[in-house]
């Protein structure tokens, strides 16, 4: 098995993490359990990154996310047990870009112990990424935001199944070019959805900042409230800012995200109604975790769908 050429990718990813495992939610590969036909067993941080992943392979691995539905990859940690589970597995793909911050030290262990570990976004063009000129060494992570980008990655992905299993190298190519072809569909509905929004009404405000690629594929400025990790916090002077903002623009909806407190969004709305402004919540956006399994939002290409409908529902209409 040419584990060598894998070291050479994986370096290029260990600059996040790498590494490991978990339990926390063994989930079957899109084709089923039931009809794996081989013996990998590969591990996924995210939901987004487990549907790439599962697509590519399709019933020749068995495919464990480590982080479940509607929990916050930014404040995710695994613990001793998912690391052990991890070492077990045959490879690791994470989203990388800092996203999975709190792993990096546990992912580098179990990558140290010769597990391999593959960021999905590690050969994204560098002029793709978002960065805040105030910290440019950060580039913003939620690429999976941007349905082009996102399609891309299952290039990466089957480069690495292809060397953990060369047998089925061809055909983990074409599945991959197949999810890049359905991201485009992806690309297209949501951006179909979205034109009846006036362009006034273009400002997509949420609890952090995980929209900024779905602003720029789409065409709407993004006010993450928080930064590009939920681990910042906003300001007094922050939420203040954006209060006058909304309420000069006459915005009319915000939006909160499942897996982020819904607390500075509603500080947004209390302050705009003390401004004379009634400011509308508009529906749940599935930011950095996809729905439970099973439902409208539980797949990649649900999520952007639901996000783009939402999007337009709450802003289509004049504030
Ligand atoms: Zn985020």
């Amino acid at each position: 098995m040419p584990l060598i050429c894998l070291a050479a990718l994986f370096v290029s990813c260990l600059q996040w993490s790498c590494g490991d495992k978990d339990g926390v939610e063994t989930k079957a590969s899109a084709s089923g359990a039931a009809a794996n036909t081989s013996s990998l067993t590969l591990v996924a941080t995210t939901g987004m990154v487990a549907d790439v992943v599962e697509q590519v392979v399709g019933n020749h691995a068995r495919v464990i996310t480590l982080i479940p539905a509607g929990a916050d990859p930014h404040l995710w940690t695994p613990t001793r047990t998912d690391i052990m589970q991890l070492l077990e597995a045959d490879a690791l793909f994470m989203n990388g870009l800092g996203l999975e911050g709190r792993a990096g030290e546990a992912f580098s262990r179990v990558s140290n112990a010769g597990r391999p570990v593959c960021a999905v976004t590690a050969h994204l063009p560098d002029g793709d990424l978002l960065r805040d000129p105030s910290n440019p060494n950060h580039p913003n992570p939620h690429v999976w935001m941007d349905p082009g980008l996102w399609g891309a990655t299952a290039l990466a992905v089957a480069e690495i199944a292809s060397q953990l299993d060369p047998a089925h190298a061809e055909e983990f190519q074409k599945n991959a070019v197949q999810y890049a072809t359905e991201a485009k569909k992806v690309r297209d509905d949501a951006a179909a959805m979205l034109e009846s929004v006036p362009s006034a009404n273009r400002v997509l405000i949420s609890s952090h900042d995980a929209f900024g690629y779905f602003g720029k594929r789409f065409g709407f400025e993004v006010r993450g409230i928080q930064g590009i990790s939920t681990e910042s916090e906003a300001s007094v002077s922050d939420i203040e800012r954006l209060v006058a903002e909304i309420c000069e623009r006459s915005i009319p909806t915000v939006f909160i995200e499942t897996t982020v407190s819904d607390r500075t969004i509603r500080a947004l709305v209390d302050g705009c109604a003390a401004r004379g402004h009634s400011l509308k919540i508009g529906d749940a956006l599935f930011s950095d975790s996809m729905g439970a399994r099973g439902t409208p939002a539980g797949t990649w290409p649900g999520m952007i769908r639901h996000n783009a409908s939402s999007v337009a529902n709450g802003l289509r209409g004049g504030a």
